[in-house]
């Protein structure tokens, strides 16, 4: 851990001596405000005081305070039976303890009455007026409330700063940086070949691994050095790894955090821990930093910020372009920073000589998941026969820590099973949960409510086969998991332009659900909910966003400088509000009707295709293929 060498330079309080500093003080100042010379002292009532006055064994008085007496008997009379052990073993402040003590009402009658019973005994006692300052008592009053709020602000800088590296104790720590340390002699063992895919990624960072093994080969041409890298991507498809490999294949150090660490509630903290970041890398260097979801910090300044609350994270990130540009050339600390909303990032951080390498790091495709899938079975007891090209093809969507799970589940699910290899179902279970939740075997569903997801999926299904531009279709299922009750899986194609009319018969499909217990049934349901947030979306961003109707126009209300945002006033008129809610509603109607004729025109296949699926509950392709023929669209058969 890197805290361990500043934890020298560090006063470090052990909780234990704090608390038990705390506790002590509190019973000091118990004993002390209790009344010092009070509790040592056997108590009396006036009564039996002026009764030993008349015997004449008392020699002299003190009456404190006005208020309490205390009372000295002569020598002789100590040693009598009767007041044996009235004088305290104990220390005390007076010198001379008293025997006895207690407490009168008025003043001036205790005076007379004393003076009665000398007078009448013909005796003199001896009496002093003393105040007793109860000083520690008091002084340790006053600081109470300091003790306590001292002792409160310890504890809470106790525990902000305990979830950092460093452990519990460290109160000093909070400006510290939160990095992880990957020392050559410790983890970083990852290289390029752990990293399956990514090729033109892999090729990108290439350079900054040559240049950090050979730095005066680019020097000394007089080239520049990158100081960053800004790895952009959906979560899961690698970054980290992909970071991680450049340091082990260029064998430096490599500093791992995440942006939210410098996010702390203490002004500064963060442009601290920057700084801190940054001296531990160059005294280390040649080294790697690698930050992770940079928007927590890197996000754009002063956009729709009105509360001004963000001005601690503009320090932050202030502070960390300082740093880049402050550490020269030939510092050989080089900055790796991960994000999947590079849109939202400030400029500033793009700049020359900060990050001015962005290299994109996509989902992986069929040919990628496959090398994925090779990379996460190599440690797996796996079945002889298992087909890793047909896992590939069962996966469209799934991310490099998606199909890294789907590994670990299946070898789960198998050993669950008592198996000696992993097998193909095993793999084909394991999609199912990482895609849908656990299998819930016990949720109570009626026959009839069965009937309605098969029907609904048979839909969707049966619309998205007869449409050019839906997506293929993998899978459907009506096995419960999850929040889901049924699912209908398709192979989204990897288009970088969308046309209108593909979007339009994705939406149909989506509607086609509720299309089919609408043709079906002759009613709705609830169950439609996910297709239609899904609808209402698409359309809207048809309109709004792409430009794609003509009744708005080929405009957008999208801002791209800051993530699309509005706050709290909308870019358009209310009556161009007006126009695109009504564009939205009549584009879903539309598509709705769109799929009802669809389905009525096929009822008899919907009705075939739904009660395969409430007899097998799983159908794949070759299922529909059998009901409807094949699919003249189909360009690539993706499911042998
Ligand atoms: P990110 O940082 O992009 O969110 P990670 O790098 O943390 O993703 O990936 C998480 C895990 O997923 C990795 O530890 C690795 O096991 C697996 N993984 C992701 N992409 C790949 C890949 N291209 N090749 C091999 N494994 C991968
Ligand atoms: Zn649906």
């Amino acid at each position: 851990m890197i805290n361990k060498k500043n934890n020298k330079k560090n006063p470090k309080i052990n909780p234990f001596w704090y608390y038990g500093g705390v506790i002590f003080l509190f019973i000091l100042f118990q004993s002390f405000s209790g009344g010092l010379a009070s509790n040592e002292v056997n108590q009396i009532s006036p009564s039996k005081f002026f009764e030993y006055v008349s015997q004449g064994d008392v020699e002299k008085i003190d009456i404190v305070n006005k208020r309490e007496v205390k009372v000295y008997l002569s020598e002789e009379a100590s040693t009598q039976d009767i007041h044996k052990g009235t004088v305290s073993p104990y220390f005390s402040l007076s010198g001379r303890s008293a025997n006895y003590r207690f407490e009168f009402g008025d003043l001036q009658n205790f005076e007379n009455n004393l003076k009665k019973k000398e007078d009448e005994n013909n005796l003199s006692i001896d009496i002093n007026y003393v105040t007793e300052q109860n000083i520690w008592g008091d002084l340790l009053l006053s600081m109470l409330p300091f003790v306590i709020i001292i002792g409160i602000w310890i504890f809470i800088m106790r525990k902000m700063s305990s979830g950092g590296s460093g452990g519990g104790g460290q109160i000093f720590s909070i400006g510290k940086s939160k990095a992880k340390l990957f020392d050559e002699k410790t983890d970083v063992k990852t290289s390029f070949k752990d990293v399956a895919g990514l090729e033109g990624a892999k090729e990108e960072v290439q350079e900054i691994v040559d240049f950090l093994k050979n730095p005066s080969k680019y020097t000394s041409l007089g080239g520049k050095i990158p100081k960053g890298a800004l790895l952009v991507g959906a979560p899961g498809t690698g970054k980290t790894l992909l970071a991680k490999a450049v340091a082990g294949e260029a064998k430096v150090p490599f500093f791992s955090l995440s942006g939210s660490d410098f996010v702390e509630m203490f002004v500064g903290v963060g442009a601290s821990r920057v700084r801190d970041l940054f001296k531990q890398a160059k005294e280390k260097s040649p080294a790697i930093i690698f930050i992770d979801e940079i928007d927590a910090i890197g996000r754009a300044r002063g956009k729709s910020n009105m509360t001004g609350s963000n001005d601690e994270r503009e320090n932050t990130l202030n502070q960390l372009l300082t740093e880049m540009d402050g550490f020269g050339t030939n510092t050989n600390v080089i900055v790796i920073a991960a994000t999947n909303r590079a849109d939202v990032l400030d400029k500033a951080l793009m700049r020359a000589g900060r990050f001015d390498r962005q290299i994109f790091v996509d989902l992986p495709d069929v040919r990628e998941r496959k090398a994925i899938f090779k990379v996460h079975l190599r440690p797996l007891k796996k079945a002889t026969n298992l087909d890793v090209e047909f896992l590939s093809k069962q996966t469209p969507g799934f991310s490099g820590a998606d199909i890294a799970n789907v590994c670990n589940e299946a070898a789960l699910i198998a050993a669950r099973k008592n198996k000696k290899s992993v097998s193909k179902q095993d793999f084909l279970d394991a999609v199912d949960r990482i895609v849908g939740g656990l299998e819930k075997k016990n949720k109570i569903i009626t026959p009839d409510e069965k009937k309605a997801v098969a029907y609904h999926e048979a839909g969707h299904a049966t619309v998205s086969w007869m449409l050019e531009h839906a997506a293929p279709l993998v899978k459907v299922t009506i096995v419960p998991r999850g929040q889901s009750l049924g699912a209908a899986w398709y192979l989204p194609e990897e288009r970088l332009i969308v046309r209108p009319e593909q979007m339009l018969d994705e939406m149909c499909a989506a509607l086609g659900g509720r299309a089919a217990e609408k043709v079906i049934f002759n009613n709705i349901s609830t169950g439609a909910l996910s297709d239609l947030e899904k609808v209402t979306k698409q359309a809207r961003a048809m309109v709004t966003v792409y430009g794609l109707n003509d009744k708005v126009g080929n405009l957008t209300y999208y801002d791209s400088s800051n993530g699309n945002e509005y706050g709290f006033t909308k870019p358009y008129s209310e009556k161009t509000a007006e126009t695109i809610d009504k564009e939205i509603s009549s584009i879903i109607e539309k598509q709705y009707q769109r799929a009802i004729k669809l389905l009525e025109d096929n009822k008899s296949k919907l009705i075939e295709l739904a009660e395969v699926l409430l007899d097998k509950e799983v159908i794949f392709k070759d299922n529909l293929e059998k009901i409807f023929g094949s699919r003249p669209f189909d360009k690539e058969v993706i499911n042998s």
